[in-house]
């Protein structure tokens, strides 16, 4: 029988383990009914400090499993270990919390299995209303960057929330960028995509684990992994900043030398230190992301640690 895949990776999440079991029992039955498919559930403990693992374990049956990871190491390599382990000619991600909705899981299926020139179908975050403007505009910022003359276009606000076939899982799990920027990944393999809308239902128990800092960290890295857009403009603002002090100097020496006046030299010179300083720690915090990404290439470390496969039945 063909196998459907989902990839659910959880941090912190008892209380959601239960009506995750009860969700995933009831895509079983029906992608079954549907479309012949037999259901394949990776869960990635992506190092819960409570008791998260007992929980979901409680709910494993068939071939479902759990793959615990030697710590947290945060939700896009987590994904990417649940991947590695599916074996399905389909294969869905989820978030655990179950703040995806069950209807736009099956329509997206339906989508994908409905259209063979397709290779995956995601969904597109539809909260335009409630965000602040603020958000908005650094959205908008962070696309234009991270957009500008490429080959690929990421789109905005589409998630990990999709169904992929095992083509594009494939090209996915030969990416071994050590600091993944999901998003980027997606638009970067290529292949036919189409996206939907959703409004995500709010989450029932625990908290999000995106703090503002988080979100902003990880733009940087996504601007900085894919991207070369910042060096460039920080190179055009030191060659202009360059002329204009080339033009500003040569005033100053002509006015003090041939015509002989007294040039007042304290406002111009702290203005000039201070912007010019200002650009320069600007830049050297700039190349020190990309370098901070490529330390991490370097060293080629393991993306990702296993403690423990647990399946159902398992005694301890
Ligand atoms: N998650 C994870 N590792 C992390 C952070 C989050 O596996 O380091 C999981 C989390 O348990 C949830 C999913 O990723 O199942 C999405 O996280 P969250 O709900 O906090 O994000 P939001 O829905 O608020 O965007
Ligand atoms: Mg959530």
């Amino acid at each position: 029988m063909p196998l459907f895949s989902i990839v659910a990776p959880f941090l912190n999440e008892r209380e959601s383990a239960e009506r995750f079991g009860a969700f995933a029992d009831k895509l079983a039955l029906e992608i079954r009914s549907r479309y012949g498919f037999d259901l394949e559930v990776v869960l990635v403990d992506d190092g819960s400090t409570d008791d998260s693992i007992e929980r979901y374990r409680e709910h494993l049956n068939g071939n479902w499993r759990i793959i615990e990871l030697s710590r947290n190491f945060g939700k896009e390599v987590a994904l990417y270990a649940g991947l590695a382990e599916t074996r399905g000619d389909y294969v869905m991600m989820i978030d655990a919390d179950l703040q995806h909705p069950y209807d736009v899981c099956i329509q997206m299926i339906d989508e994908l299995m409905g259209d063979p020139k397709l290779d995956v179908v995601y969904t597109i975050r539809d909260d335009r209303n409630e965000e602040s403007w603020k958000k908005a505009i650094a959205g908008r910022i962070f696309y234009w960057l991270i957009n500008f003359r490429q080959r690929f276009e990421v789109p905005e606000n589409a998630g990990d929330f999709r169904v992929m076939n095992r083509a594009a899982v494939d090209a996915l799990l030969r990416v071994r960028d050590k600091r993944r920027f999901n998003k980027g990944l997606y638009a970067w393999a290529g292949f036919r995509q189409k996206g939907i809308y959703y409004k995500p239902d709010p989450r029932l128990s625990g908290e999000t684990k995106w703090s503002r800092l988080g979100l902003i960290a990880l733009s940087v890295e996504g601007i900085v992994s894919f991207s070369a857009l910042p060096l460039r403009i920080m190179s055009i603002i030191g060659v202009l900043t360059g002329l204009a002090g080339i033009v500003y100097g040569t005033n100053i020496i002509i006015s003090s030398l041939v015509f002989g006046i007294d040039v007042p030299g304290y406002p111009s010179l702290m203005s000039a230190i201070s912007v010019l300083g200002g650009f320069n720690l600007a830049l050297l915090g700039l190349l020190g992301e990309y370098i901070w990404v490529t330390i991490a290439e370097v060293k080629d470390r393991p993306l990702y640690i296993v403690r423990k496969v647990h399946r159902p039945g398992d005694l301890s």
